[in-house]
């Protein structure tokens, strides 16, 4: 579904992707683990069109996305949940999730958005209980929810989820870990970027090892999850293990 192929990215000068290679199949959920700085969260934004590679390539269903602008990569299908959930704070949890479809022609809402809401809701349904809210006095753990039902909203096939346990205490964090799994129900594949690697790994069918800007190590997660050197390097205590000790 997604090929990246010997991807470089730079701000300004400084080279963040070294040539990140990795691909996505259709319905697959993919970890992309590495410690602070790797470039996890620069390949995300390659791909969804916030950032230009210098070179490389990527190809998204068989066709290059290189240089298109982003709202031509949501409409082709790839949505980015941000780090940090970058909701609009000051309107209500409805508006933000009426501002993830945005790109449609009237027609395309009048058609749609009520049947998307109400499939969003019923995925997270805290997100109809706090319609009104204004939803920067929800918890991290509802905003968090918003942010992934806000991307929902364009109908992707692909979801790239940066860092969505960011600041969550462990009972949100396991919310959220629980959800992701349950959009394979719903035709979507998730690229996901997490700092948590073992809560990663334990949803996740196959991950890559960023490393300085390279991906250095694939396999499937229970692969990575029993090697030494993965373990050594990348994983603390997983999100089940903290919530058992709560
Ligand atoms: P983290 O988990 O800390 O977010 P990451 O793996 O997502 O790390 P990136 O944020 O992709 O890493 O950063 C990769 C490299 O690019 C780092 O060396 C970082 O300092 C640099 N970088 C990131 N954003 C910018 C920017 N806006 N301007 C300049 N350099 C940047």
């Amino acid at each position: 579904m997604l090929v990246v192929r010997s991807a470089e990215t730079y701000y300004g000068n400084i080279q963040a992707l070294k040539g990140v290679s990795l691909h996505v199949n259709e319905g697959e959920i993919v970890a992309l683990i590495g410690a602070n700085g790797a470039g996890k969260t620069t390949t995300l934004r390659t791909i969804s069109g916030m950032l230009a590679p210098r070179r490389g390539e990527i190809a998204f269903g068989g066709r290059s996305i290189v240089g298109l602008p982003p709202e031509a990569i949501v409409r082709a299908g790839i949505s980015q949940v941000p780090e940090g959930r970058r909701l609009f704070t000051t309107l209500s949890v409805r508006d933000n999730l009426l501002l993830g479809a945005y790109h449609l022609s009237w027609r395309e809402k009048r058609a749609r958005v009520r049947g998307d809401l109400e499939r969003i809701c019923s995925l997270f349904p805290v997100l109809r209980e706090r319609a009104d809210q204004v939803s920067g006095t929800l918890s991290g753990g509802e905003q968090q929810m918003l942010a992934i039902g806000r991307a929902l909203m364009s109908r992707p096939r692909l979801l790239l989820l940066d860092e969505p346990s960011l600041g969550l205490a462990p009972r949100a964090a396991r919310t959220i870990f629980d959800a992701i799994p349950r959009f394979r129900g719903q035709g979507l594949t998730v690229l996901l970027v997490e700092q948590n690697a073992r809560a990663a790994l334990q949803i996740a069918d196959r991950a890559y090892v960023l490393e300085t800007g390279r991906a250095v190590m694939e396999g499937s997660a229970q692969e990575l999850l029993s090697q030494r050197e993965v373990q050594r390097a990348y994983l603390g205590r997983g999100y089940r293990q903290v919530w058992e000790d709560e």
